[in-house]
């Protein structure tokens, strides 16, 4: 009754077109639909969809991960493709905190990248500097970390720090990102022989994630998984 009384009042939207939706569903059959899942064929390496399969063989390597020798991260997985659908799903992540439509990523994330993301030691969040949390009061990354460590019973490491203020991403070029984020992260520790999941909400070029690798190998990590709720396609960007 008191459920039935919540759900009048508070009726459920779906989280990308805010029509009206069933208190169970996240979003409206039509976005659902039309979402673009990251599925086969895919990067073994960065996990971005392959244009076509490179061959039969079930390890598949795009052209960029194969020519580039600069990346510190042994795999990449996302859940969607960013375009302006999943994009609405980021805003209510990053802007907003929304933890119903967080959880309900990091659950889809879970069912279809299992095996991969469940046999990690460690969760990191990509960290924001310590004004950004202070005037937004949360780390997008971090809210995506929390949920994946509820799913999965791994534990979320915060000591990744962002040293340095960086200015945004958006509008720079690769060189320029790579410039933008170089040495702007710092971990106190060791991680000697640790598996990790690292943590971020969209990736686009790689930068950000792949400079956070390249700290965390300096301090003993074994081995790590970048894990996004999207990812742009190979054509958009590359590493
Ligand atoms: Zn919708
Ligand atoms: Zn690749």
């Amino acid at each position: 009754m008191i459920r039935r009384m919540f759900d009048w009042l508070f009726p459920r939207c779906c989280y990308i077109c805010r029509t009206e939706i069933s208190p169970d569903a996240m979003f409206c059959a039509k976005c659902f639909s039309e979402l673009v899942f990251i599925d086969s064929p895919i990067c073994s390496r960065c996990g971005k969809l392959l244009p076509t399969p490179n061959s039969l063989e079930e390890y598949q390597i795009c052209v960029d991960c194969s020519v580039n020798d600069k990346i510190h991260f042994d795999a990449g997985r996302a859940l969607l493709l960013y375009n302006d659908l999943s994009r609405r799903i980021i805003f209510q992540i990053k802007k907003r905190a929304d933890i119903g439509a967080t959880r309900t990523c990091v659950r889809m994330l879970v069912i279809r990248f299992g095996p991969i993301v469940g046999n990690a030691d460690l969760i990191i969040p990509v960290p924001s500097h310590w004004t950004q949390n202070l005037i937004r009061g949360y780390n997008p990354p971090s809210i995506i970390a929390n949920e994946l460590s509820k799913l999965l019973g791994i534990q979320v490491d915060n000591s990744l720090k962002r040293i340095r203020k960086t200015e945004s991403q958006s509008n720079k070029t690769i060189a320029e990102r790579i410039e933008n984020v170089n040495s702007a992260f710092s971990y106190q520790g060791r991680l000697t022989g640790q598996r990790i999941l690292l943590v971020d909400d969209v990736r686009t070029t790689g930068a950000t994630l792949n400079e956070c690798a390249r700290i965390l190998k300096l301090t003993g990590a074994s081995f790590i998984t970048c894990i996004t709720i999207a990812t742009t396609s190979i054509k958009d960007t590359k590493i």
